[in-house]
């Protein structure tokens, strides 16, 4: 085991062809060496791990070949080659800003600037993470960039180039890295695992590269840790339950789910994933992630930017094609939504439940028995509405009378004030949509209760609420013992002495009513409130335009000197 070399290094490039998935500009840097055209400096930009450090070590190899390919490789064979393959040449220098950035790292390094090769003809100096260099090391380095001397050369490395200060940048010729294509990644660990002798299943490996996210090092290190977790044989299922991946056929048999509209398979398979472990969150972005794939790969103009092997691609293709571009929309909305309500909801399974069923409804709109008959529900709905919005006026009739009365009311004599406060209903027509329905389902598992009481229990129960309320409302307390209701003809009025208990009545009606209805037995219980004319009379709070009028009609001179005075309530 002591020979043991990770695969990151055992399989670094040594040469630009074995560079993967930098094609392009692994050819430009072979031109650049085969014309002679040398730049001073260069900046080699990009994520980490996609060979910005290799390319400047084959780079600075190749500069300083003294056999070089005719297609601008270093031959690997020659003195300055083996010397740098066995990392003992002179002529390569490397710093690691990181956690080298200070003054004198750098004023170490530039030092040797000066010093001339001994072997070979170009000294290199290699900076990786450039951009964490400190400002007076920035600054003392910027001296040496202005004037370098012939044979040294700069390579420049981040993982930031937007840190690099614009004078440096102005200095380089930038090389920009891209991270590595899937497919690339995916061949380089199939090459490695077979110089290794190890098994592997090609869907295997796609995660792995899926989970490098794009670098090479990364998938490396995650192929030795495979490795040494389940030996020379990699199989799908041992990598994604050692890398805890989601299996992604959980996602596309969900969509199926979805489209076919089996809200219970789709539950069924939401409570297997969640057994397996994953984290509700971790559904919840995989599943848009999925559904952002799907999206992507109905037009060929945009499945460029899926980031699988081909084989995942074409899978993605087909179930775009099956679903339909409008379902895909519909869902990408609904699961976002879900994303979005998920870190403040309460209860983030239901919620989560819910949102699957929206999903399996957009193709198959579950339509309630009543809606189907003769379409009344989104006309009780609103008419409840309105009811709510009146609770100040009495209300003469329990609320299920009104409404009956409602509903043979053709739509178009409805008052057009009582359209105000909604906007839906302006339709008479109801559309089956997924929002119309998620209401009538919970319309339709509501029972209205509407049991007979008397005054007598009205009170008493009222008086319970009051005496319940005594320690944590004081005050609602004793004015709902001083304002008990009285039924005048079929309405409960609570008469209040002042506006403040007006208020302090109306502004707990809706517990007050729900705690009613409930005792009672009785979902149609309600009453109005009002302020008792007698005591209006008497009240001694009064607002300033009260004061003003009043003022007004006792000295009709008092107006004159308001409007004299240009005078104004405030
Ligand atoms: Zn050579």
């Amino acid at each position: 085991m002591n020979d043991y070399i990770v695969s990151a290094r055992k399989y670094r490039p040594s040469t630009f062809q074995t560079v993967v998935g930098q094609t392009n500009l692994t050819s430009t840097l072979k031109n650049a060496i085969l014309t002679k055209h040398l730049a001073h400096a260069y900046l080699f930009c990009g994520p980490r791990g996609v060979g910005k450090t290799s390319c400047a070590r084959i780079f600075a190899k190749a500069i300083n070949c003294l056999n070089i390919t005719p297609n601008g490789e270093p031959c690997n064979e020659c003195d300055s080659c083996r010397a740098f393959n066995e990392q003992h040449s002179f002529n390569i220098h490397e710093l690691d800003a990181a956690s080298n950035n200070s003054v004198e790292d750098i004023r170490s390094l530039t030092e040797q600037v000066r010093i001339l090769p001994q072997v070979g003809k170009y000294s290199v100096f290699i900076i990786d993470e450039v951009h964490m260099l400190s400002q007076a090391a920035f600054n003392a380095f910027l001296k040496t960039l202005e004037e370098p001397p012939a044979h040294a050369i700069f390579i420049l490395a981040t993982t930031e180039k937007h840190k690099v200060i614009p004078t440096i940048l102005s200095r380089c010729q930038i090389y920009d890295f891209n991270r590595i294509g899937i497919n690339d990644i995916v061949e380089h660990l199939f090459f490695v695992a077979n110089s290794e002798n190890v098994v592997a299943e090609k869907q295997a490996l796609s995660v792995i590269a899926e989970k490098a996210d794009g670098g090479m090092r990364d998938a490396l290190s995650i192929f030795d840790q495979i490795v040494s977790f389940c030996g020379t044989n990699i199989t799908y299922d041992k990598v994604i339950e050692s890398l805890n991946v989601l299996d992604y056929q959980y996602y596309f048999s969900l969509v199926e789910n979805f489209y076919k509209g089996s809200v219970s398979q789709s539950l069924l398979i939401f409570d297997e994933i969640l057994n397996k472990g994953f984290d509700m969150q971790h559904f919840i972005t995989g599943l848009a992630q999925h559904l952002r794939n799907v999206m992507v790969s109905f037009d060929s103009q945009t499945t460029c930017l899926l980031e699988v092997t081909d084989e995942v691609a074409h899978r993605y293709v087909e179930q775009s094609r099956s679903c339909g571009i409008a379902f895909i929309y519909k869902a990408l909305m609904l699961i976002n939504e879900c994303d979005l309500a998920f870190r403040t909801s309460r209860n983030k399974r239901l919620l989560i439940e819910i949102t699957l069923i929206k999903l399996c409804q957009i193709q198959h709109p579950i339509v309630v028995e009543a809606e189907k008959k003769n379409e009344i529900l989104p006309i009780k709905n609103e008419i409840q509405g309105q009811v709510e919005k009146k609770t100040e006026t009495p209300l003469s009739q329990p609320r299920q009378q009104v409404i009956e009365k409602q509903e043979v009311t053709p739509i178009n004599n409805v008052p057009t004030k009582t359209f105000k406060s909604t906007v839906s209903i302006s339709t008479s027509v109801p559309k089956k949509t997924v929002e119309k329905q998620e209401s009538s389902l919970v319309e339709r598992d509501i029972v209205q209760k509407n049991d007979d009481y008397t005054e007598a229990t009205f009170l008493n129960v009222w008086e319970d609420f009051a005496a319940n309320a005594q320690e944590r409302n004081a005050s609602l307390s004793r004015t709902m013992f001083k304002s008990l209701p009285k039924k005048q003809g079929d309405v409960y009025v609570v008469s209040t002495v002042n506006q403040l208990q007006h208020k302090e009545i109306l502004d707990n009606k809706q517990e007050i009513l729900t705690f009613l209805r409930k005792k009672l037995s009785n979902d149609f219980v309600n009453f109005s409130v009002e302020i008792s004319l007698e005591e209006e009379k008497n009240r001694t709070f009064y607002t300033s335009e009260e004061k003003l009028s009043q003022m007004v009609k006792e000295n009709s001179d008092f107006s004159k000197l308001c409007s004299l005075m240009d005078l104004e309530l405030d």
